[in-house]
């Protein structure tokens, strides 16, 4: 089956009592059992719910693996995989980390003895120098936030492989229609499926995805045992989301390369990070491992001031000013006082995040009044 045909069919099955061809949202706690341990694979709510089982194989096909895992949130899966880990041991992940990684990672994990590393994914030869004999895991986020910055997968898995280390992709930025981890030797892809997979900002959860046995159970057993669990309702939200989520893409990527070429021409601007453009320092490898580049991207202006970036914030339409991506509508925000606030100012610039940084999450409105805001906004600094 190709992508969009698995997209609306791969998990998926008409409810075997009505013919309903959409998953039934089952609202329920627990299962009627004929007698004690006999029943139909459902006992408990927080271990197994049908509209879950849906939405997990469909995950699961989505990224070409054999088990998908859902929970309530993206930082659930995250804490999730964490929790394959004992004290003592080491991770290493890149350090443009999605904020949300790099508070549980340092805030939480780290005070149980499992220790840190952060550092550039730009060159293997560095990375594979900082993997020590407790070093366990690989964590993986390409493209990352707020710069775009790629990481090569196939290179990083295949050297986690070689330490006998554990290698996790954050693919929330790219979605499984843009690149599929597993493919490229990854053992777990992780999802925050608030972003694209639900696509349309009403919904808050997260999947991992792995072939590995080992990995599942265990994964499956942290699951149950935290219980992060997504409700069906959300699950049924998130299977809607899924079956246009190859439609979305398309679009969002469309439009995406077109705002991206827009404000690298435009006089007011500096620099645009987007990986489909041939001036990112990640293109090829991108150009590699990525179907298309999507819908996200920021840019610097060349008045590098919190008050031009603040103008442009205040005067665009359309792009509306909100945390998240993602989703059908375009929205804009700015690093440096939102996301990255808490991070001392030559700490964050160090890593690019300067104070006029920009960054669009382009929807798949009409790409014509998209442009106009953007003319529009950009004109408040001219
Ligand atoms: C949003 C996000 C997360 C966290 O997911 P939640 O669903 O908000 O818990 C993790 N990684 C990336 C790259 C994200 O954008």
């Amino acid at each position: 089956m190709k992508f969009g045909t698995k997209a609306i069919h791969a998990g998926v099955h008409p409810d075997p009592e009505t013919g309903a061809i959409m998953t039934p949202i089952y609202q329920t706690s627990t299962y009627v059992q004929a007698a004690p341990g006999n029943n139909k694979g459902y006992e408990y709510a927080r271990t197994a719910n049908p509209t879950r089982t849906q939405l997990q194989d469909s995950l699961a096909a989505l990224e070409n693996g054999k088990y998908g895992i859902c929970f309530s949130s993206g930082m659930g899966a995250i804490d999730a995989v964490i929790k394959l880990l004992n004290p003592g041991d080491h991770v290493i992940a890149v350090n443009d980390i999605y904020g949300g990684s790099y508070r549980l990672f340092t805030k939480t994990f780290q005070r149980f003895g499992i220790e840190f590393t952060f550092t550039s994914f730009d060159d293997p030869a560095s990375v594979e120098a900082l993997i020590k004999k407790n070093t366990r895991l690989l964590w993986i986020e390409t493209p990352t936030n707020p710069l775009l910055q790629i990481a090569d997968i196939e290179v990083y898995s295949a050297m986690a492989r070689k330490h006998n280390v554990i290698s996790v992709v954050d693919n929330t930025f790219a979605s499984p229609y843009l690149q599929n981890p597993l493919d490229l030797g990854a053992h777990i892809v992780m999802h925050s499926m608030t972003k694209y997979l639900g696509g349309h900002s009403d919904v808050v959860a997260g999947g991992l995805v792995t072939s590995d046995d080992t990995l599942a159970e265990e994964l499956k057993f942290n699951q149950k045992s935290t219980g992060a669990t997504p409700g069906p309702q959300d699950c049924f939200l998130l299977l809607r989301g899924i079956k246009t989520l190859h439609l979305r893409m398309q679009r969002h990527s469309e439009n995406g390369r077109t705002v991206a070429d827009f404000l690298a021409a435009h006089p007011a601007v500096d620099k645009v990070f987007y990986p489909g453009l041939s001036s990112h320092k990640g293109h090829e490898i991108a150009k590699k491992q990525m179907r298309d580049f999507g819908g996200m991207m920021s840019f610097t202006l060349k008045n590098d001031s919190m008050e031009a970036a603040l103008k442009i914030l205040s005067g665009t339409e359309l792009f509306s000013l909100a945390e998240s991506l993602g989703g059908v509508e375009s929205l804009i925000g700015h690093p440096a006082s939102m996301t990255h606030a808490s991070i001392p100012k030559a700490e964050r610039e160090k890593v690019g995040v300067t104070d006029s940084l920009i960054r669009l999450s382009v929807g798949v409105e009409d790409i014509d009044d998209l442009l106009a805001d953007l003319t529009h906004a950009l004109k408040q600094i001219n």
